[in-house]
């Protein structure tokens, strides 16, 4: 079954051909950054405009890169919630549009489904059930994963996301937007040296708080900027190397306690976090000791993108799912109210 994937819940466009035999064959991305950079965040109205822009021409970038056309479609899977509720329509209005031109079936994915499947692109991906840990710009949740479509929340964050935190840090640092990989980047020439906290890591429970890491890291780079107002790179850097410390630390002491608190022996993690370097190294220490497995995609895979909605778009078509009634997308929707896939 070849499906087309469409991705547009926020300020990406992310279009991808998967192939239920042959596995992903061409994918594309188109990033706003640039778009959204002067107003200190996402604007839905230009993403909205920008993603009727890419949509199209992406699609048949992807058609042409696999050597394949649209009459080769045997399904489109778009991403229908949560998300951006303009941003969102556009991808499933050119979505079911073109599946009714086709008179092919469509399929609404759930954003964070899309994310959680995604290290499934990967050779020998985990079998269920498993820990997954996502960590996005949106979402930071522990979720115990039976099957496909079978999600039970054991914790979540009670404030920020993980990766809202580290792009809020990074302002502070001067650094540009996304600032996960750029906090990771100027961490490399710097040493952890401040004691941050490890946030509700000190009492049971498998929630999160990364507010106040948010204020441990103003209060630093206030303490330490000279008569000039300046923070030196070295002193950012240091900063920079606490902060990510702090959150790696944070959420490895979460994810071992959820694999020893269910006997669950296999983790995967997701969401653009899941590219973090750091992350991913302490969690293969952590998984090392407690005889488990760790599981993620490639970092291109970590952030928003087509593949991973046409992947878990394909899952559910598969097993005869597909859209009946109206369009329809959803800004809030939580994962527990997926319906279950059976084997
Ligand atoms: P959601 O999926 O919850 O709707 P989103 O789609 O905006 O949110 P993603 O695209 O999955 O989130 O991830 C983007 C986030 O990941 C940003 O906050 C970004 O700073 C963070 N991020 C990306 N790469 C890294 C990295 N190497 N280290 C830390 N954070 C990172
Ligand atoms: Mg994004
Ligand atoms: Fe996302």
């Amino acid at each position: 079954m070849l499906v087309l994937g469409v991705e547009s819940s926020c300020d990406e466009t992310g279009i991808a051909l998967y192939d239920s035999e042959m596995g992903l064959l061409s994918h594309a991305l188109y990033s706003q950054v640039e778009v959204h950079a002067d107003y200190g965040g996402v604007v839905p109205e230009l993403a909205s405009r920008d993603h009727i822009r890419k949509t199209l021409p992406l699609i048949l970038e992807v058609l042409d890169k696999a050597g394949k056309t649209r009459k080769d479609l045997d399904a489109i899977a778009y991403t229908a919630g949560p998300g951006l509720v303009g941003a969102l329509m556009v991808g499933a209005a050119i979505a079911r549009a073109l599946a009714i031109a086709l008179n092919i079936p469509s399929i609404g994915v759930h954003h964070m489904e899309g994310h959680l499947l995604a290290p499934m692109l990967e050779s020998s991906p985990p079998e269920f059930p498993f820990i997954a840990l996502l960590v996005s710009g949106g979402h930071t949740q522990l979720v115990r994963v039976e099957g496909l479509g079978q999600y039970t929340l054991l914790g979540e964050s009670l404030d920020d996301a993980a990766g809202e935190a580290f792009d809020k840090a990074a302002k502070m640092l001067g650094l540009d937007y996304p600032g996960g990989p750029r906090i990771a980047k100027l961490a490399e020439r710097g040493s952890a040296r401040f004691s941050f906290p490890r946030p509700m890591t000190d009492r049971p429970g498998l929630d999160f708080s990364f507010s106040g890491l948010k204020t441990f890291t103003l209060n630093t780079v206030m303490e330490h900027k000279d008569e000039n107002g300046q923070l030196s790179e070295a002193v950012a850097a240091d900063i920079a190397a606490s902060f990510q410390a702090a959150v790696v630390d944070t959420l490895m002491i979460k994810c071992r306690r959820a694999l020893r608190e269910t006997g669950l022996k296999r983790l995967i993690i997701a969401g653009g976090v899941s590219a973090n370097t750091e992350l991913r190294q302490a969690l293969e220490a952590m998984v090392l000791k407690e005889k488990s497995n760790v599981y993620y995609a490639r970092p291109e895979f970590c952030t928003d993108n087509g593949a991973m909605i046409a992947y878990a778009g394909c899952q559910r078509l598969l097993a005869g799912q597909f859209d009946e009634g109206g369009l329809q997308v959803r800004a809030r929707w939580p994962m527990d109210e997926l319906s279950p896939v059976a084997e």
